[in-house]
């Protein structure tokens, strides 16, 4: 089938049915801009924390767990970039698991599958400090722009906690901006690996989880709540019947009251090889369960589908998370992104909101400063206002982001955008 758009401003999603089975498919919404802020931003789609089950070697080397999807770089990156259809992937498979040989594929894999314009591999790890109960530092994917970066482990006496991590980082960079860390489950409880916020560096933690199948950490009492073992519940119970375990003080919106500024991104924390998917392997003896709920998907706007581009707008923060669907979600204020800081002297023009579904959508939220400032309820498949009465900042800064949620319950989530008062900022 070939064709060509030509019609400007307009969104289209293709139907498709199966004659003799009567299967219907729909695409994600595609819309074809009149304008877009920088001229030639796209939006692409990715999955930032990607495992093969909690020790690669203990896959390879047992025929038995072959089966359980991939177990080479090879096979993740096939599956991301052929099976789910990723624009890019990151295998961040832990730290403390990786020998140095394995290290040295997943760099040779990563260069390997790196094609512009086709499909981008970032290089990265996860720095996984989680032993012992005075954990309390956290989890983190640590993503490169360049890719013959060392591997840091949280294993390593030296590199063991996030102040010797970012140190390191420091002496490592070439450029200052080539390096980024980004917490996951931030608000989890179980194991006390909670995100601590006295461990935050903002030079490299531009952005974190807001969802992956573990829940969202975006604020208490939400539709996706975190759950964990804890002392009573025992592998054998579905993650799913588990009661919420989340750390009160440790979600995004308690980081960014703080004053914290990071975007937002989604992860499918997969450990079975296969990016998006939320299938749980990685306890011996083998058994396929699932997780909390479904895979999470980062959507970065970038200029091209090439490592720099994307590399460049994660750092910028041009992102967004989702519950693993690829709502088309945009949001501007005087045609200034997401991710941005913005310093004003006179209150700020016009906002601009854009969302497109993969469904109907049950409302779209503008949040202020952590309200829910301006509600849209049930706008349909499309939802795009422009919104003129903004304040000036109160306090220090002001910030804004949307909140998506769709009549099927997937949700997308924007990176935050800050307002500052000029006269105030010294
Ligand atoms: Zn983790
Ligand atoms: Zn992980």
């Amino acid at each position: 089938m070939r064709g060509r758009v030509t019609e400007k401003d307009k969104v289209f999603r293709v139907r498709a049915r199966d004659r003799e089975t009567g299967i219907e498919a729909l695409s994600n919404p595609a819309w074809t801009p009149a304008y877009m802020y920088g001229g030639d931003h796209k939006l692409f789609w990715g999955d930032l924390h990607c495992h093969r089950l909690e020790k690669p070697s203990a896959k390879r080397n047992d025929p038995l767990l072959w089966s359980y999807g991939p177990a080479t770089v090879d096979e993740v990156y096939r599956f991301a970039r052929d099976v789910v259809h990723l624009d890019f992937t990151a295998l961040t498979d832990h730290d403390y698991a990786l020998s140095t040989d394995e290290w040295r594929e997943i760099q040779e894999g990563a260069e390997f599958y790196n094609q512009p314009e086709r499909f981008v591999t970032l290089l990265g790890y996860e720095w996984s400090w989680n032993r012992g109960p005075d954990a309390d530092c956290g989890h983190r994917n640590v993503i490169f722009r360049h890719g013959d970066m060392p591997l840091i482990s949280s294993n390593w006496k030296g590199s063991n906690t996030p102040q010797d991590l970012f140190n390191i980082f420091r002496r490592i960079s070439r450029t200052g901006c080539d390096i980024l860390s980004i917490p996951h489950h931030p608000a989890r409880l179980g194991n006390r690996i909670w995100h601590n916020w006295e461990s935050m560096d903002p030079e490299f933690e531009r952005l974190m989880e807001v969802y992956s199948h573990w829940g969202s950490s975006e604020h208490e009492g939400e539709p996706y709540a975190l759950k964990a073992r804890n002392e009573r519940t025992q592998w054998e119970e579905p993650y799913a019947e588990y009661p919420p375990y989340e750390a009160t003080g440790h979600f995004l919106q308690d980081g960014l009251r703080q004053g914290f500024r990071f975007g937002f991104v989604g992860g499918s924390e997969s450990h079975d090889g296969r990016a998006t998917s939320s299938v749980q392997i990685a306890h011996l003896p083998i058994k396929s369960t699932t997780f909390n709920h479904h895979a999470g998907m980062t959507g970065v706007w970038a200029r091209r589908r090439e490592r720099d581009a994307v590399f460049s707008s994660l750092w910028q923060r041009r992102a967004i998370g989702t519950t693993g669907v690829r709502i088309y979600l945009d949001f501007d204020v005087d045609n200034q992104p997401m991710g941005e800081t913005i310093s004003v002297q006179t209150p700020p023009k016009q906002m601009r909101v854009r969302v497109h579904g993969t469904a109907p959508l049950a409302k779209v939220v503008v949040v202020r400063n952590n309200r829910d400032w301006h509600v849209v309820e049930t706008p349909g498949w499309e939802c795009v206002f422009l919104l003129d009465e903004l304040d000036m900042p109160q306090d220090q800064a002001d910030w804004y982001y949307v909140r998506v949620t769709q009549e099927d319950g997937e949700m997308a989530w924007s990176s935050p955008i800050w307002i500052e008062d000029a006269r105030r900022v010294f």
